[in-house]
């Protein structure tokens, strides 16, 4: 037998990481690395925060799981508090992102259903978008590598240029359900769309009796500085996926939306085993705790502008190297003149520093949301000193 016993999907690197400390990751071997990538966005208060154990630890004593059959005093709490947070008027909680996303695709064609228009049930999607691994989240990205050996994929999305409003508007015909769009997306290299972009396709789906979907699951969570990114557009969608840093660190995410766009989710329509069980809800809980505060969202701006300003007066040293910095918040992005990978590679292997490569060239910087300045100028040292001895390195083009 030569498959590993982990399905061999992930091209793993030799950092195994055992401990989290902070803002810290100790590996299997004993080395020590800032982490400045969070599981992906995910472990927005580091990895060791009294608040967040102690609830999952207080709860796993308690109750951790039960159905969905019975009454959730602990789905209702946080659902509501959700709801009290944003434009939502109704929560369905979920695992994952593309669980999220999956519902937030469901809720779009039984929205349309409903009114007895069974043939709007195609979402305009963005290029270079990513929105989960299940059938229906890869058919709504057009990354052909994604698509790779898994046809035939899910119908009715169609793929348009990301920040290209008047492709939207083209793309809008008998069948368009909606618009399915990350305002910063993640994996597609912390690319930003613009505020003329996200107004747009509001302006688009209420002269059309369209939906807009956000899908907040990398970007949401008070990773820009405020707790949902859509705040910063002054637009609010009809239904967002959320999840990665809701649970800083557990596995949960969540399907929101107004009771207009959600009058197709009645009795029977969806469901999980999982979702909303007592243990994520007091994760979520705990995250919420400290990161739903005015004064948290202050700094986590204020953190994320002194980073911004350090790194673009680094990279004026390395012009060869790097050609900006983007992104909004703890969610920055630093476009490389040539592959990401490899520097991302050289970083962790050689300066104990943890980022994440992203798509078009980037760096993704997106420490916990707990860092403070020490962590900053730790960054900055080992981003410096593995900018300086880069050169060593073959640089792929
Ligand atoms: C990570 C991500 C997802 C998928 O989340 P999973 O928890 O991996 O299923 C969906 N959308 C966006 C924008 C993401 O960054």
């Amino acid at each position: 037998m030569s498959i590993t016993p982990l399905m061999p999907v992930y091209p793993r690197c030799d950092v195994r990481p055992v401990r989290g400390e902070n803002c810290h990751l100790i590996s299997e071997d004993g080395r020590r690395f800032l982490d400045f990538a969070s599981g992906i966005a995910v472990n927005l208060l580091g990895h060791s925060h009294p608040g967040l154990i102690g609830a999952i630890q207080r709860q796993a004593e308690t109750l951790m799981h039960v159905s969905n059959l019975y009454g959730s005093p602990q789905g209702e709490k946080l659902a509501q508090r959700l709801v009290d947070l944003t434009f939502a008027d109704t929560v369905f909680f979920t695992n994952s992102g593309a669980e999220a996303v999956e519902c937030a695709i469901k809720t779009a064609r039984a929205f349309h259903a409903h009114a007895g228009d069974d043939h709007k049930y195609e979402l305009i999607t963005f290029k270079n978008a990513f929105h989960g691994r299940t059938m229906a989240t890869i058919s709504a990205s057009n990354q052909d590598k994604m698509h790779k050996g898994f046809h035939p994929l899910l119908q009715g999305f169609q793929y348009v240029d990301f920040d290209d409003l008047e492709g939207a508007k083209a793309a809008i015909g008998p069948n368009t359900a909606g618009f399915l769009v990350e305002p910063i997306q993640g994996e597609g290299g912390i690319r930003e769309a613009s505020p003329e972009f996200i107004k747009g396709l509001r302006a688009l789906a209420d002269e059309h009796g369209l939906l807009l979907l956000f899908d907040e699951v990398q970007c949401g969570v008070a990773r820009t500085g405020k707790l949902y990114a859509y705040e910063h557009y002054g637009v609010a969608p009809d239904i967002m996926a959320t999840a990665k840093g809701i649970g800083g660190g557990f596995p949960m995410g969540a399907c929101l939306a107004t009771e207009h766009a959600a009058r197709g989710m009645g009795l029977g329509t969806h469901g999980s085993t999982y979702g909303g069980n007592p243990l994520a809800m007091a994760a979520g809980g705990a995250v919420l705790d400290v990161v739903a505060d005015e004064a948290f969202l202050a700094e986590v701006t204020a953190k994320g502008e002194r980073l911004r300003s350090r790194l673009e007066q680094f990279i004026g040293n390395y012009p060869d190297l790097f050609e900006l910095v983007r992104g909004k918040g703890l969610m920055l992005g630093l476009k490389m003149k040539h592959e990401s990978r490899p520097f991302v590679a050289h970083l962790r292997d050689n300066h104990g520093l943890l980022t994440v490569a992203a798509g078009d060239n980037t760096v993704r910087v997106i420490p916990p949301l707990v860092i403070d300045d020490t962590h900053i100028d730790e960054f900055m040292e080992k981003l410096s000193a593995g900018a300086a001895d880069y050169g060593i390195e073959p640089v792929a083009s």
